[in-house]
């Protein structure tokens, strides 16, 4: 294997990024999870330190302060989320490609530090009616959070086309073959081999 890289999906809340990742993890053991830091409360089933550093805002803005993040946003009011130097370099030194779950703007700026070393996934709902539907019958937020929630996802939506690859997301078995293709691809020839080969729902810039 060459050196390790950086495989980074991103998408609006709701389109289903987080099984899409959670699918390659199982299938490639090549890939090892960037676990983010972040500081909104701990869902159910969520495990610090697996899931997710959980954070105080006071510890993470220390992190920000002593230079510990490569990118970090407020996603939403008051809860921070960033993707820690040393969790890469981690990730790395165990010689595993590294994968993301992040916002679009947190995407954007890691593509920017690592340029060809990683490749950025847009996984985009079929239309925007159905990415609200999912995130109202989701239930793990309450009024207020599912609010600012969609607010967010309609902003994020226009991010398409900052990224390397748009997967779309309208029948998830097929989403997930095809975001194997997409990563082995990348794995095997680059950026390029992507542009190269053209295949099913995605478009590449
Ligand atoms: P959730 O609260 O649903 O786990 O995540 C909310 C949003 O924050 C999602 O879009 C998720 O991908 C994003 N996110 C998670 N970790 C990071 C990170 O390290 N950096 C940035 N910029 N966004 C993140």
């Amino acid at each position: 294997m060459g050196s390790p890289k950086l495989i980074i999906f991103t998408a609006p809340s709701g389109a289903g990024k987080t099984t899409i990742v959670k699918h390659l993890l199982k299938v490639r053991e090549d890939l090892a999870f960037s676990i983010s830091a972040c500081t909104r409360s701990q869902r159910y089933g969520e495990v610090n330190g697996l899931d997710y550093y959980f954070l105080s805002v006071e510890e993470f803005k220390r992190k920000v302060s002593a230079g510990d993040f490569v990118e970090y946003e407020e996603v939403y009011e008051n809860q921070f989320y960033g993707t820690l130097k040393a969790e890469i370099e981690r990730l790395k030194s165990l010689g595993k490609n590294v994968i993301f779950d992040i916002d679009v703007k947190g995407a954007v700026n890691i593509k920017k530090f690592y340029g060809e070393e990683a490749l950025t996934v847009f996984v985009s709902p079929p239309s925007p009616e159905v990415l609200f539907e999912r995130l109202k019958s989701r239930k793990t937020e309450d009024e207020e959070s599912l609010r600012k929630r969609i607010a967010r996802a309609r902003i994020e939506l226009g991010y398409e086309n900052k990224f390397d690859v748009t997967l779309i997301n309208n029948d998830l078995e097929t989403a997930l073959n095809d975001a194997e293709m997409i990563v082995s691809t990348f794995l095997s020839e680059g950026v390029e081999g992507l542009k190269k080969n053209r295949y099913g729902n995605f478009n590449h810039q």
